[in-house]
């Protein structure tokens, strides 16, 4: 059998980690077994789906390299085929209208209340013999009034759903359109879906659906639920606790394999591991490994393997990114490569590493106060003037400059920062810069001298 897999989230509120994790152990598993990952976008609830949301996943996914195999379904479009299985139902029994009103459906309820009862539909039209003329109905599923049905999970292991409490669900709205469970069910067979993975929330929507491919004759699928996501006290992810759409984490400077390498590890582990390139998830990644309780959103654990990764990525593979975030010209200065690359290590994320960067490529207007006061004095011009005849008078490149910094500053008996200071400060605005031999030697002759003279002109006074 090939492993079929899908991720089909509703585009009615943003995807988030939540979300992405599911998305991606779905994706792990299919990719794992070589199989097939499709996605379907379940916007039936024309209302409440946006498009906004619909980018959100699909840039989503695609930031985080969860690619999925053909183009993306969208279930609104294949309303025809839920409809046509609903009137298969009908028309062989195993469906029905209900005709009963709000106030009917509430006042059984609240009956049901009273006697200390779960309220439940009772199944009062089930045998209807009348059918009132234009008074407007759903249909609803006939689910078994006895046995119980089994959810055999991959993830939680066998769950026993007894049918006396499994309602006759409601397959058809008033409007005529068809509901979420009816065209799961539908869907996910139709598309050949071998493994539904998605989250425990879903767990209870299970056996009903389980009933449903029954009846209409259909295979059903394995099913593994993962646990959800709690916020770092316990609490149900929230906004508070970092639940923003997943794309906001792209905005923050965070990389896609650490955000990948994070949710894999928000739920399933091996080992003790917790660093994980995304080819060592696909070839490790099992549902049976996934743990049966909910797991915590931890912040400090995602910056640590944001700042891992930052360091361990080949520089050339963040070239296009940080390109996107400074969004500036770079045309005929420092080569982005060699900047991210003496910046990737002491950057906890592309934002830091993007602001680090910038001064390559945007000269300063300005020159930080505290750093001007602290580091330029009487003596700092003698000293740039004497490194700028150096520049002008031998051969440039960054390890030299460097050793006129150091041979200027041991002849005049001062440490090297009393001129590698004011320097950086020159070129950077900010007296932090990577080495100054990296930084001189990145920044070039022309565009170091052009700062440092600019910069002595600006102070002096
Ligand atoms: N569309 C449903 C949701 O976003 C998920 C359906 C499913 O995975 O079965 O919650």
């Amino acid at each position: 059998m090939t492993v079929k897999t899908r991720f089909a989230p509703s585009p009615t509120g943003m995807l988030h980690i939540g979300g992405a994790r599911t998305a991606l152990f779905s994706w792990l598993y299919a990719r794992h077994f070589g199989g097939e990952f499709v996605l379907r976008i379940e916007d039936t609830d024309k209302e409440r789906s946006t498009d906004e949301a619909t980018q959100v996943i699909l840039d989503g996914m695609k930031w985080l390299g969860l690619d999925w195999d053909g183009e993306p379904v969208y279930q609104g479009a294949r309303q025809g085929l839920h409809i046509a299985s609903v009137h298969k139902l009908l028309d062989e029994g195993k469906a029905y209208k209900c005709y009963c009103s709000r106030e009917e459906l509430d006042t059984m309820r609240d009956k049901q209340k009273l006697a200390g009862q779960k309220p439940m539909y009772d199944g009062r039209c089930r045998e209807r013999a009348d059918t009132p003329e234009d008074a407007a109905f759903v249909i609803r599923f006939k689910s078994p009034n006895e046995g119980e049905t089994w959810v055999r999970d991959m993830v939680l292991g066998d769950v026993c759903f007894p049918n006396t409490e499994l309602d006759d669900l409601i397959i058809m709205r008033s409007d005529g359109t068809p509901t979420y469970n009816l065209a799961v069910v539908v869907d996910d067979a139709d598309m050949g879906i071998t493994h539904v993975v998605r989250g425990s929330d879903h767990l209870n929507n299970t056996p009903r659906q389980i009933q449903l491919y029954e009846a209409l004759g259909l295979t059903v699928p394995k099913f593994a639920h993962i646990p959800l996501i709690h916020g770092a006290d316990g609490a149900k992810m929230s906004k508070r606790h970092g639940s923003v759409a997943i794309t906001e984490y792209r905005e923050q400077g965070y990389l896609p394999v650490a955000v990948v390498n994070y949710l894999a590890r928000l739920g399933w582990s091996h080992g003790d591991d917790e660093v994980f390139s995304v080819e060592q998830l696909i070839e490790m990644f099992d549902l049976n490994t996934v743990g049966k309780s909910a797991s915590r959103f931890d912040q400090a654990k995602l910056d640590w393997l944001n700042a891992h990764w930052m360091k361990a990525s080949n520089a050339d593979d963040l070239v296009d990114e940080v390109t996107r975030l400074l969004a500036v010209d770079m045309q005929g200065k420092a080569a982005l490569v060699d900047v991210i690359g003496c910046l990737q290590e002491r950057s906890k994320n592309l934002i830091d590493l993007v602001e680090g960067a910038r001064f390559f490529y945007v000269a300063p207007t300005e020159y930080q106060e505290k750093a001007v006061k602290k580091n330029i004095k009487e003596g700092t011009w003698t000293l740039l003037d004497r490194f700028i005849a150096k520049a002008e008078s031998e051969t440039w490149s960054g390890a030299a400059a460097h050793q006129w910094i150091a041979d200027i500053c041991e002849a005049e008996a001062v440490s090297m920062g009393k001129l590698a200071q004011p320097i950086r400060i020159f070129l950077a605005g900010v007296p932090v810069s990577p080495p100054i031999d990296v930084t001189l030697g990145l920044l070039g002759k022309e565009e170091a001298l052009k700062r440092i003279q600019k910069g002595m002109e600006k102070l002096i006074i």
